[in-house]
């Protein structure tokens, strides 16, 4: 684990790999209720940053789980323009992206969408899907 905020608080972001891959494509999660800090953009997209550069792999893909999700969530859009902000700086991240599963998605992830989307790239939109099938989360690594 390459974030020290999450050593001294593992429960503080919300960013892991769900499993090994099957083939080279990684899938990571992240379940914004369930991050402590979810106001801690800066923070956020540094325990990304750090943890995608730790594996080596072609493709990821990135399960967030809207369980939960809530207003007080939605409305941090600054946390968003943060990772988004990462997705700028380092392009490979994005295009190394496969796909965007949102899980369960509720009223709120969908506003919360709808207002970043302007602030994404045409082809990060086209990767975003939605999904109700439930999903075994397994263990953080
Ligand atoms: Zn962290």
């Amino acid at each position: 684990m390459s974030c020290r905020t999450c050593e001294l608080r593992p429960k503080a972001h919300s960013f892991y790999l769900l499993r090994e891959p099957i083939n080279q494509t990684k899938v990571f999660y992240s379940c914004p209720a369930k991050a402590l800090d979810y106001w801690d953009g800066p923070g956020i997209s540094k325990h990304i940053h750090g943890l995608l550069n730790e594996h080596e792999f072609p493709e990821w893909i990135w399960h967030i789980d809207a369980e939960d999700f809530a207003i007080k969530h939605a409305i941090e859009i600054s946390s968003a323009m943060d990772i988004i902000s990462l997705f700028r700086s380092t392009p490979e991240i994005g295009e190394r992206l496969r796909q965007v599963t949102i899980l369960n998605p509720n009223w709120y992830i969908r506003a919360w969408l709808t207002a970043i989307r302007p602030f994404l790239s045409f082809e990060l939109q086209k990767k975003i899907v939605f999904s109700d099938a439930a999903l075994s989360t397994g263990n953080p690594e």
